[in-house]
């Protein structure tokens, strides 16, 4: 049963007020097709809107089955729309560029029934308007009557109580149009049909009841006598739920995210771009701080101890004080665990050692003939030979032994040192046990640019090769002096050691458990040295900076991250505009207004999604690149230099850096999301 009662509805352009509709009162009994004549213009339109429920703003009230439409909240009205009433329109307002099949499915994607069982149904109801054949066809591939049935088909979708057609034969010829006819007058059988029509033959040939408008005003309802009866075919009752999931609403954007699939991946690409930027930031400041602090734990083993004066704490360098000689034994002496030291010398007079190769003619010519300018080469020959180290370097043998504790003529040397001095083939552990000539002269002599020969009073030096080590530590040999080359230094070229500044000293813990509080404890006494472990000192100071750099850096890709939300949600809005047509038909069969957001979110989701994939992409083919650029410099250098993954980010940070995406673009496509699901489904039908 459907009441009209009082109901008014004026429209105002500028400043003159339309009264479309002007209190019409009228009942309409269940099962009957009900046509609805009047000249252009009466208002007939606008009482269908009404009756739907497209349109939310009259005066008066529309009850239907007792419940009033007045009184109805936004999501009752929803659901009347869905599974109360079925529109038929003049235009037909399908999706053209969709099946059949599909845009049936459409009205029963809002029911959150099963693929299987939607298909089943869509399938049957379109049987049912006689379209079996036509239901893999895109709808602009149909004839106008065709079009109609198969709105009809999605009109019945959801099985509702009332059908309204405005002018359903209006775009039709007069033969399909009489088809259009007969199929609701098999309807009007179980539902109450409610029909607009222009054309009064029509309704008396097929209506029950024809109600007569004028002006917006009632003027009569009468029985038809003269209808014709149709055969009564049944039509399945569908029993649906009230939801639309957000899966369905994520393959709908799909689809359109796909058929635009030009703009989706064009704006994936320039948010990629923001995303590309800070997942750099992050894998070369987090790559580079996890190599380096791997190279200061290969240099600096855990037993390492790095002993500062507390007095310099928190004094620019230039104020500093430096260490002295005394300053070793002092260290030593404060704990019995000490055992050895790497004295780090700055001072002037200090000899810079380099070598000759092994060929005998060379040393005899006493000329230069293989460059050293290698710089790595040169500062990893003596470095083997500090204590301290030579224990870690135990582990980096690869030919040989360790020099002999008490031996004052044997060193371990680098692995590309040995390589390079058996640069024309011959196998490498052949040098065990043979000589090398170490040329030690006055700091600041370049013995590269030196074309004559010898440089100025060099001192050759002949060592015993013991062993070779695979290790890519790199730290100048001359800088840094244990005590046994302090001694060497004194007897060879008449040092005062007592004279010596340093600027760091590294001293050896035989303890390595409990260390850190034992250090605690040293450091909380009265003596005038802070200790502190020293891999961990100079890591913590590496990660420090790199953290600066990082935010930097991500500050930067930031703003190019803020542009990017900009364009998703413009983007997202332009979508909206195209898709009005589509927002009002789907809430014409009963969208929720959180389906239409559901829809737009989900849009902005996929581009989230795609922006995410493409930027991590990016970043792991950049930081590969990075990273081989880096191993090739650095071969350069040296030969046996590591692959290091200087730019490498951790998985964890890719999936925040994902999420953060996807975050991002769904609160950028929230807005356009939010204003199309606000929309008045009649406002959306009538923009085109
Ligand atoms: P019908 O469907 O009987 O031809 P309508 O219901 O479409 O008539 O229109 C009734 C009256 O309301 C007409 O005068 C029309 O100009 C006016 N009208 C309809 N829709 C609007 C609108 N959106 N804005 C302003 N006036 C409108
Ligand atoms: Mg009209």
């Amino acid at each position: 049963m459907l009441q009209i009662k009082n109901l008014r509805k004026t429209y105002k352009i500028g400043k003159h007020q339309v009264i479309a509709l002007d209190n019409v009162s009228f009942d309409l009994p269940n099962g009957k097709l009900v046509a609805i004549v009047g000249p252009s213009g009466c208002g007939k339109t606008t009482m269908m809107n009404l009756i739907g429920a497209l349109d939310g703003d009259f005066e008066g009230d529309v009850v239907v089955n007792g419940k009033s439409l007045k009184e109805a909240g936004g999501k009752d009205l929803d659901t009347y729309r869905k599974n109360t009433v079925g529109f038929i329109f003049q235009q037909f307002n399908l999706l053209n560029s969709q099946t059949s099949l599909q845009n049936v499915e459409l009205a029963l994607d809002l029911s959150g029934i099963s693929k299987q069982e939607k298909t089943k149904k869509a399938k049957s109801l379109l049987e049912g308007v006689g379209l079996s054949d036509q239901m893999k066809k895109k709808v602009n591939k149909l004839s106008g009557g065709q079009r109609q049935r198969v709105a009809i088909a999605r009109a019945l979708a959801n099985d509702p109580e009332i059908i309204l057609a405005d002018e359903p034969t209006g775009a039709l010829d007069v033969k399909t149009g009489e088809q259009v006819m007969e199929l609701l007058k098999e309807i009007s059988k179980e539902k109450l049909v409610l029909m607009v029509t222009h054309a009064p033959e029509l309704a008396e040939t097929y209506a029950d009841l024809i109600v007569k408008m004028e002006d917006g005003k009632l003027i009569s309802i009468e029985e038809n006598i003269s209808t014709v009866s149709t055969a009564v075919s049944k039509i399945d009752k569908i029993e649906t739920k009230s939801k639309m999931s957000f899966l369905a609403a994520l393959k709908m954007s799909m689809r359109n995210a796909w058929l635009k699939k030009g703009r989706t991946i064009a704006t994936a690409l320039g948010t990629s771009i923001g995303i590309c930027g800070i997942s750099l930031a992050i894998a070369i400041t987090s790559g580079t701080t996890h190599t380096v602090t791997n190279q200061i734990n290969g240099i600096f083993p855990a037993n390492a101890i790095t002993v500062s004066l507390k007095e310099n704490a928190g004094k620019p360098l230039r104020d500093v004080k430096p260490l002295k000689y005394s300053d070793i034994s002092e260290t030593m002496s404060l704990n019995k665990n000490l055992y050895d030291y790497i004295f780090a010398i700055g001072g002037k007079g200090i000899p810079v050692d380099t070598f000759y190769s092994l060929d005998q003619s060379i040393i005899k010519d006493e000329k230069l003939v293989t460059k050293m300018s290698e710089q790595a080469t040169r500062e990893k020959l003596i470095m083997m030979m500090a204590p301290g180290i030579l224990e870690d370097v135990k582990n980096d043998l690869q030919y040989g032994t360790l020099p002999k504790k008490d031996s004052t003529n044997e060193v371990v040397i680098s692995l590309s040192t040995a390589k390079n001095l058996e640069k024309n083939g011959g196998e490498l552990k052949d040098l065990i046990g043979k000589d090398i000539y170490v040329r030690y002269f006055k700091q600041g002599a370049n013995p590269d640019n030196d074309q004559s020969g010898i440089p100025e009073v060099p001192i050759v030096k002949t060592w015993k090769i013991a062993g070779i080590a695979n290790t890519t530590t790199l730290i100048p040999t001359y800088y840094i002096s244990g005590d046994w080359l302090i001694n060497f230094y004194q007897k060879e070229f008449k040092i005062d050691k007592t004279t010596l500044e340093g600027n760091a000293l590294v001293v050896y813990s035989k303890n390595t458990k409990d260390l850190e509080e034992e250090l605690q404890k040293l450091n909380d006494s009265q003596s005038k040295y802070k200790l502190e472990l020293a891999a961990k000192t100079i890591s913590s100071q590496v990660e420090g900076a790199m953290n600066q750099i990082r935010y930097a850096l991500m500050g930067f890709a930031g703003v190019s991250i803020v542009v990017a939300a900009l364009m998703i949600s413009i983007v997202v809005y332009i979508s909206v505009l195209e898709r009005i047509n589509e927002i009002g038909i789907l809430r014409a069969v009963g969208a929720r207004k959180r389906d239409i957001l559901n829809i737009f979110v989900a849009e902005s989701f996929i581009i989230g999604v795609l922006s995410a994939g493409i930027g991590l992409i990016f970043t792991l083919g950049i930081s590969k690149l990075i990273n081989s650029a880096v191993y090739s410099f650095l071969q350069n250098i040296s030969s046996n230099a590591p692959y290091m993954e200087v730019a490498k980010l951790p998985l964890s940070d890719a999936g925040m850096i994902l999420l953060f995406c996807v975050v991002l673009s769904m609160i950028s496509g929230f807005y356009p999301a939010l204003k199309a699901s606000r929309m008045d489904p009649i406002d959306a039908l009538r923009r085109r």
